[in-house]
């Protein structure tokens, strides 16, 4: 729930004059829906409360052909919720309220293991309990299933789950808090992929906002640039770009072409305003990466 306002209230303050706008979000819902508006088949796995907010979340994620069915309503929690401030010189003020995404459990995750053991990749992000993170990398572990990790919100991680993880999605906030180093060059994005491959991921995709992406795997170290665009609003870049990338990776394309494939989604995003609103579908991401193929 955003209010726009000519600045941020003080603490204890009230302004009046602000203009109110709804969007859905939240990282997990972002990405599930950035991947299914790239051609994926997605299963969602989360909580909400069982209240309008939820309710709506579940709308939305339909509308998108999500599978819902391990999206579980809890009556015992409200849906997570954040509430931001948006001030006219762009500065913004969030206060999140996690309520059911505090509770997805081990057990919601072992209900959908079947669905985890038959697909081909594992996307998660921090907005949920790390035990339950944890829980859900090594069951995909054990089936053989590819686990994409975006460690977002920044947080430190055990070397156990780093472990478990194939591909760690960082932007440079998160690569610096998960490796000590800052990412301001080439080199050190090199050097921070070196000291998470050291713990253990298999494959870094360090995302460098406009400035594109770091990829670092064995046998392969890219820097693949990012698309010339005009931004209007980056929020949700990171979410659309993972969102697209396992669905790239997941038609078999290489690493390279799929963080390409990433990449144009994530530019495509931020030349739009919003969360969700902006991921785009396959159609406008082909087009973007091959406009003349569409115009025969
Ligand atoms: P996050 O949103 O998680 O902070 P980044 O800012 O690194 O992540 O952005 C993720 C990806 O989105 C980048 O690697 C890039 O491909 C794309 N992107 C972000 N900002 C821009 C931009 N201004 N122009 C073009 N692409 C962008």
């Amino acid at each position: 729930m955003i209010i726009k306002l000519n600045r941020i209230p003080l603490p204890g303050e009230t302004l009046l004059g602000g203009e109110f706008v709804m969007a859905p979000g939240g990282k997990g819902a972002n990405q599930a829906v950035a991947a299914a508006r790239a051609g994926g088949n997605v299963c969602f796995v989360a909580r909400v409360g069982r209240d309008v907010f939820g309710e709506k979340t579940l709308q939305n994620l339909k509308r998108d052909k999500i599978d819902i069915r391990h999206v579980s309503c809890d009556s015992a929690a409200l849906s997570g919720v954040a509430l931001i401030f948006v001030a006219r010189n762009g500065e913004n003020s969030i206060a999140v309220a996690s309520g059911a995404n505090a509770l997805l459990s081990r057990g919601d995750v072992l209900r959908a293991r079947s669905v985890i053991k038959a697909s081909k990749f594992l996307v998660m992000q921090l907005e949920t309990p790390l035990v339950t993170v944890e829980a859900a990398a090594r069951l995909a572990s054990q089936f053989g299933v590819r686990v994409i990790l975006n460690p977002a919100p920044a947080a430190r991680l055990p070397r156990t789950l780093l472990q478990q993880v194939s591909i760690m999605t960082p932007n440079e906030t998160e690569a610096q808090l998960l490796t000590g180093i800052r990412v301001d060059s080439q080199a050190a994005a090199a050097k921070a992929a070196g000291k998470l491959h050291a713990q253990g991921v298999e494959t870094v995709v360090l995302t460098l906002g406009a400035r594109g992406a770091y990829v670092s795997a064995p046998g392969c170290r890219s820097f693949v640039p990012g698309f010339k665009v005009k931004a209007v609003d980056t929020t949700a870049a990171g979410d659309v770009f993972n969102g697209a990338l396992a669905v790239a990776l997941s038609e078999d394309r290489t690493l390279l072409e799929s963080v390409r494939f990433a990449s144009a989604a994530a530019a495509i995003s931020v030349t739009r305003l919003g969360a969700q609103p902006s991921a785009p579908r396959r159609k406008a991401i082909d087009q973007f990466l091959c406009p003349a193929s569409q115009e025969r």
